[in-house]
């Protein structure tokens, strides 16, 4: 690019140096026809002011030619022409200096022969001939230059189109690295990360290179890896612990025969029951229950068998009673029924119900045997502070029911 610059202004400069060639050219015809014009003047008047004019043409023609000469030095051809003109100049003005001092002399019809003969008619001829030639030869020469000039022009244009589009490819080409070996690596690393962030979703960052954003996407692998198993490992314990406490609550409440509510989770909820009844002033009433001569069906039947009675008549009383009332086994074949919004009366005939649905019962393995239940029912009231008075009345009743006969419900 700068050697076309160069070239472009070492063209420029030619074509102005022709032009300044051209210009020198004229002006020193002028001043060879100043030269005559002066030496004209001078033999016809032999005033002495038409030598200054002379002089003058003389030696300004002579300078500008030593400028010609010094533009052209290069050109070898225009040097010869220049040679040549530099010849006949000398000889038009010698002859026309030759005709001044001839005048001086008073050598008249000398002087006026010489510009008479067609000597110096010749001599400016020719040097008006080779001008012209010299003058052509410029003109031509700086026709060649132009068109130099606007070729290089072009080339300049032309490759600073292709420079243009080199540098737009350079760039495409730096742009294309840029996003494939920075941008995509780190969008997918964020993508990842922010997936693994939100949604505890592990998403692998696809890695194909070994730069630090590579090793940071590596790690990111090792660790999103690492840490999806433990948290899996973590949520299957938790849910393995949760089922096992689960299991364990429902255990620590439950009785393992009958699947009825045991003792101790009685105590905690009675205990709730009571106090809200007191508060709301709602009723609240208890049945107990037990299975009459129970040990003779032990020592007649079994105690698998026995098991088995105590199993069918727990789902009787579980069948038999809301799913709000409380169904306990209270102790061997003892049951403890609370029912909350229920007065005593409500109580016993549910007890009754329950005392038939029990007598008609049919145990396969009692081949044909019923069994009967006795029920003491009673209902919470002003003086009941604790579980205590309250369960101890419900067992005065079936006491009660005990010693007038079993198989029947009492209430107190
Ligand atoms: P009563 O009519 O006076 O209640 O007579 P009973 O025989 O039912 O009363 P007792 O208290 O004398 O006997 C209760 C029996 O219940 C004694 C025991 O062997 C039996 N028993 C207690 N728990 C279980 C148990 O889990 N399984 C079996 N098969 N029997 C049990
Ligand atoms: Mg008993
Ligand atoms: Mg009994």
């Amino acid at each position: 690019m700068i050697y076309l610059e160069n070239e472009s202004l070492e063209d420029f400069e030619r074509v102005t140096i022709t032009n300044d060639l051209l210009m020198l050219k004229g002006s020193l015809l002028t001043n060879i026809l100043d030269a005559e014009t002066g030496q004209r003047g001078f033999l016809l008047t032999s005033n002495n002011d038409y030598l200054e004019p002379f002089n003058r043409g003389v030696a300004d023609a002579n300078l500008n030619l030593k400028m010609l000469q010094q533009l052209t030095r290069s050109d070898k051809t225009q040097q010869d022409m220049l040679l040549q003109i530099e010849k006949l100049m000398s000889q038009k003005f010698s002859e026309l200096q030759s005709t001044i001092d001839l005048h001086y002399a008073k050598r008249f019809d000398e002087s006026l022969a010489i510009v008479n003969s067609d000597k110096g008619k010749l001599f400016m001829d020719e040097i008006r001939s080779r001008l012209q030639t010299f003058n052509n030869n410029l003109i031509q020469k700086r026709t060649l230059q132009k068109l130099d000039f606007i070729n290089l022009q072009e080339s300049i244009r032309l490759f600073f189109i292709l420079e243009s589009i080199f540098f737009a490819i350079v760039l495409l080409l730096i742009a294309s690295i840029v996003s494939k070996t920075i941008l995509k690596p780190i969008h997918n690393l964020t993508t990842s990360v922010k997936a693994f962030e939100i949604d505890k979703q592990f998403i692998p960052v696809q890695v194909n290179t070994g730069d630090e954003i590579g090793i940071l996407s590596k790690a990111f692998n090792k660790m999103a890896q690492k840490a999806t198993f433990k948290s899996r490992n973590l949520q299957g314990d938790f849910k393995r612990v949760k089922q096992e406490r689960d299991k364990a609550l429902v255990e620590s409440i439950s009785d393992p025969l009958t699947g009825l509510s045991n003792r101790k989770f009685m105590e905690v909820e009675l205990n709730k029951l009571i106090q809200s009844s007191k508060r709301y002033g709602t009723d609240l009433s208890l049945m107990i229950l037990d299975l009459d001569h129970f040990k003779q069906v032990n020592d007649y039947y079994g105690h698998v068998v026995g098991d088995i009675v105590l199993k069918a008549v727990s789902k009787v009383i579980k069948q038999a009673m809301r799913a709000s009332d409380l169904t306990i086994r209270y102790g061997g074949e003892e049951f403890i029924v609370v029912m909350d919004h229920t007065s005593s009366d409500e109580a016993a005939i549910k007890a009754e119900i329950l005392r038939q649905q029990i007598e008609n019962l049919e145990i396969d393995e009692l081949k044909g045997k019923n069994i009967t239940i006795s029920i003491g029912v009673t209902q919470l009231d002003q003086e009941d502070t604790s579980l205590e008075s309250f369960v101890a009345r419900a067992d005065e009743a079936l006491y009660k029911a005990k010693n007038l006969g079993r198989n029947q419900c009492q209430l107190i």
